[in-house]
């Protein structure tokens, strides 16, 4: 672990190469405040680990401040679900807030004095075009806008319609604040934005005090501006909102922090639109937010993933300024196979069974193997694992007419039961049909604990589960939600037509008794086969285990090949 450790110092981006001249210059009197402001209006995902990572990480570098502010602005998507999910999900992923955590909604008392200190300095006005008539008035990326008829009205004038508005004595749509700025900018944004409008909703923390609620621009900069930040990181698409940000923050007088962009992560095979994993969740395409195939942190903790493979992920796709690229999946599943490797227990299991009789072996019999559960790591100790006359092996590791090269069981040839002894395949017995049912085999017993005294060798080595003292477990096998490079881009009316119908296959398996004993959350390595953790749904008598990652790493295939 400490080489992960090692791994996750970060070198020098963009973002603190900025932050490094800032300080030089003594802006922010070497201050260094971030902040992380989801909305809860869903469960965090992948991409916000991204910026967790880079907003929690720089205060962690600098030893500076992180707060977590929930950007809690619009009362009708937002829940308290989704406010604790995110302060579990933070926790979870190694980073701890700085003091208490803030919401927007504090600051609405000061959000509204300073939308009426706006409207008294002149640079706010109360609109009554509807929603249609502002985008119309709004004009194009190529033609000026129109300024609105209300644009003159007075201050007193203005003030009253505000009080009205916050009185709720105005309907939903009527009415709205725009800041006075310029219909001819050449930034769109800048052509008089909304900061204010009515909502008759219930807020999760204000209840129904508040009639009327500010909007992203006015509440962001505000926000970031009460709290002393320093460096205000968000994603690439809000680099037109700078210029707003910073106007805002002048007409008001007010302290003034750095918005700085960087581009959002975009996964292959994911969907990180919040309206989709909404959709998927609410028409049950999936489970649940924490669904073993969602992107979403739950997700992919529930899944097996660890917060370190995550930090570690992030750290090697570094930040860049660029346009947003697409990261390879198997990056991700790289940095979980990289840690699991090193923390995970090896135990057997057989997902895909066939039965083999060693028809030497006395039927009564039966001897235990103390295996070592780490083979790199003694500390993990050992588990004693049963032998007897019939067990399983997988079904892959026999074939009846094999290839050249093919090392595994089949007829005649010799193989080493890992950990117990060397069989070999006497005879295939078949049903009516001609399936395989069993498999007799001998067994040598010189070869106690895998190894021939005559130094005979053999090539294959496959693992196997004593069939009397095998426990029946549910294994849970994932593969990719969506089967497309990128789902995103797809030309569908709907993008749930894309999910891929294998996406969950539950198999029933057989495992060494050792792998019912794991508490849930437990995460192992099933010899040969792939990363395992225990789910939730669990029981002592039903152990139920959800496939991390296979162990076959395409990902270090591309490396070298680059
Ligand atoms: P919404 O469309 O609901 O605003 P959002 O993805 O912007 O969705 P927020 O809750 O506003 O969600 O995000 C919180 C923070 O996480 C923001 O600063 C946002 O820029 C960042 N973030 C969201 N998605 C990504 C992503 N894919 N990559 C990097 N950062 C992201
Ligand atoms: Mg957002």
């Amino acid at each position: 672990m400490s080489n992960l450790d090692e791994k996750e110092k970060v070198s020098t981006d963009f973002i603190r190469t900025r932050i490094n001249q800032d300080n030089e210059s003594g802006r922010f009197d070497s201050r260094v405040h971030t902040r992380f402001p989801p909305e809860p209006n869903g469960y965090l995902h992948i991409g916000h680990a991204k910026s967790i990572c880079l907003n929690f990480g720089i205060a962690k570098d600098y030893n500076g401040l992180c707060n977590l502010r929930f950007d809690d602005t619009n009362p009708v998507k937002e829940d308290t679900e989704y406010v604790d999910s995110i302060q579990e999900d933070v926790k979870w992923l190694g980073f701890n807030w700085s003091g208490d955590i803030h919401y927007a909604s504090d600051y609405f008392d000061t959000l509204y004095e300073l939308a009426e200190k706006l409207i008294m300095k002149g640079k706010a006005y109360v609109c009554e075009l509807n929603a249609d008539e502002i985008r119309e008035y709004r004009g194009t990326l190529t033609e000026p806008g129109k300024k609105s008829p209300y644009r003159n009205r007075s201050v007193e004038e203005n003030l009253a319609l505000f009080r009205k508005m916050k009185a709720g004595e105005v309907e939903e749509g009527k009415m709205v604040l725009r800041a006075k700025i310029d219909m001819a900018s050449p930034n769109v944004i800048m052509r008089d934005p909304t900061i204010y409008r009515i909502r008759h909703a219930h807020h999760h923390k204000t209840g129904d005090k508040w009639h009327i609620y500010p909007m992203y621009d006015f509440t962001h900069c505000i926000s970031d501006s009460i709290e002393h930040i320093t460096h205000s990181i968000c994603t690439l698409e809000f680099e037109n909102n700078r210029e707003l940000y910073d106007w805002v923050l002048d007409a008001l007088e007010l302290y003034h922090p750095q918005q700085i962009e960087f581009a959002r992560l975009n996964l292959t095979h994911v969907m990180l639109s919040k309206r989709k994993l909404i959709h998927l969740v609410q028409n049950n395409f999936v489970s649940g937010w924490d669904d073993p195939r969602m992107p979403t942190i739950s997700g992919l903790r529930r899944r097996g993933y660890t917060p370190e493979a995550i930090r570690n992920f992030c750290s090697k796709i570094g930040v860049a300024r660029a346009a947003d690229s697409m990261v390879d999946y198997s990056l991700l599943e790289f940095c979980v196979r990289e840690h699991l490797n090193a923390i995970t227990p090896r135990l057997m299991a057989v997902l895909d069974p066939i039965k083999v009789i060693i028809e030497n072996y006395d039927e009564n019999a039966e001897e235990f193997f103390d295996c070592q559960l780490h083979p790199e790591d003694e500390s993990y100790g050992t588990r004693k694992v049963p032998f007897s006359r019939e067990l399983y092996i997988e079904r892959d590791d026999f074939m009846e007419n094999p290839p050249k090269k093919y090392f595994r069981l089949s007829p005649g040839n010799e193989v080493r039961l890992r950990y117990a002894y060397y069989i070999t395949c006497k005879e295939v017995v078949k049903d009516a049909n001609g399936n395989i049912i069993e498999l007799i085999c001998t067994y040598d017993p010189e070869t106690k604990g895998g190894q021939s005294p005559d130094g005979r060798k053999v090539k294959g080595t496959i693992h196997w589960v004593s069939a009397k003292h095998a426990k029946e477990i549910e294994a849970r096998l994932y593969d990719h939600l969506f089967p497309m490079d990128n789902p995103a881009a797809e030309d569908v009316e709907n993008f749930t037509d894309l999910i891929n119908k294998d996406s969950l296959k539950v198999v029933k398996a057989f495992a060494e008794p050792h792998l019912a004993t794991l508490p849930i959350g437990e995460k192992v390595q099933f010899e040969r086969l792939a990363y395992f953790c225990v789910d939730y749904d669990s029981t002592s008598e039903k152990p139920v285990f959800n496939r991390t990652v296979t162990l076959k790493d395409s990902w270090a295939k591309i490396e070298k090949k680059a």
